[in-house]
């Protein structure tokens, strides 16, 4: 079993009608790293910068972000790496100070974007060590817990000016820094035609998606089957923001755990997904249920799956459609 999953190492994530799929990995360690490049990943798709900040006292230095962030565009060799800013909130146990303690409703406080534009030059040395570290290979910023048109812009704000004075410095940074927004809140979804001029490419955040939309905490077992993407209005949101990034010819991938699971792969694919970023743990498993995925069939058959009206009807759905 494990033997075959390797075979595929060196293969495409092709479906049999012959349409490569980006497999991109999520990936916070050197060894998630080495192993997406291993694995043939088409780069990083989600790098998580919250472990520079955690377990420790103080906060890290540009000079050792730079690093960090350098050392992973070095070691996918030319393919794409996006690099997440800050993520942190009441939610994550940190202990540098950064975060706000006790906050009645961590989930919807001052976590992500809105934690970096608070602390704009904690957020400046980040955006100065990511644009430092474009100077070694293609890098992408990506903004979490965006909800407004407004957040971009100051991001990308700041991205320019800091831009401009490290090459005024005699920086070599790349000529352009792609600036990309996650889809994790529900308004930020709905609101997407607003301000998808404003970004380059986007990453659905199912994870937390799901947890804002459906009113459902993720980490909450006793909520049972009700935190899922198997819900009407997970697919038909996912549908619309897929179908106008395409549109609008914006990169967009799926990075929340449903990216990872075989299981939802035919579900993702019918939803015209053509990206997914998942921990390279699960990479092979996804890759070869893609190659055994008809795409064309799939999305012919995605009118029904959004015409499911529960759960139950996702799961039929699934289940009549396992090998296509
Ligand atoms: C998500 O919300 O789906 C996501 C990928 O980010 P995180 O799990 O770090 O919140
Ligand atoms: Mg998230």
């Amino acid at each position: 079993e494990r033997r075959q999953l390797n075979r595929l190492r060196r293969e495409p994530s092709r479906t049999t009608d012959g349409v490569d799929i980006k497999l991109y990995a999520n990936a916070e360690s050197r060894e998630d790293v080495a192993e997406a490049h291993a694995l043939g990943a088409a780069g990083v798709g989600l790098y998580r910068t919250e472990f520079l900040f955690l377990q420790r006292n103080e906060l890290p230095t540009e000079e050792e972000q730079f690093r960090a962030y350098r050392d992973v565009v070095l070691g996918m060799t030319g393919r794409t790496v996006t690099i997440r800013t800050l993520d942190l909130g009441a939610d994550k146990a940190d202990r540098t100070g950064l975060a706000l303690r006790n906050e009645p409703n961590p989930a919807l406080g001052l976590r992500g974007v809105r934690l970096s534009l608070a602390r704009p030059h904690l957020l400046d040395d980040q955006l100065r060590a990511l644009l430092r570290a474009s100077g070694y290979g293609p890098l992408r910023v990506l903004v979490p817990m965006v909800s407004t048109r407004g957040e971009m812009l100051s991001v990308r704000h700041r991205m320019q000016r800091i831009a401009g004075e490290l090459r005024a410095q005699g920086h070599e940074i790349a000529d352009h820094v792609p600036l990309g927004a996650m889809i994790e809140v529900p308004a930020a979804a709905i609101a997407l035609p607003g301000f998808i001029n404003d970004v380059d490419f986007l990453s659905i955040g199912t994870n937390d998606l799901i947890q804002y939309l459906l009113a459902a905490d993720r980490n909450n077992e006793a909520l049972g089957d009700l935190y899922t993407p198997l819900h009407p209005a997970v697919l038909r949101l996912m549908r619309d923001v897929i179908r106008l990034a395409h549109s609008r010819k914006r990169p967009i991938a799926v990075c929340g755990e449903i990216a990872g699971d075989a299981r939802f792969a035919p579900l993702l694919l019918a939803l015209g997904l053509e990206e997914f970023s998942l921990h390279p743990a699960t990479l092979l498993e996804v890759r070869r249920r893609i190659r055994e995925c008809d795409l064309s069939a799939l999305r012919a058959r995605a009118p029904a799956l959004l015409r499911a009206r529960d759960r139950n009807a996702i799961v039929r759905w699934l289940d009549n459609h396992a090998v296509v």
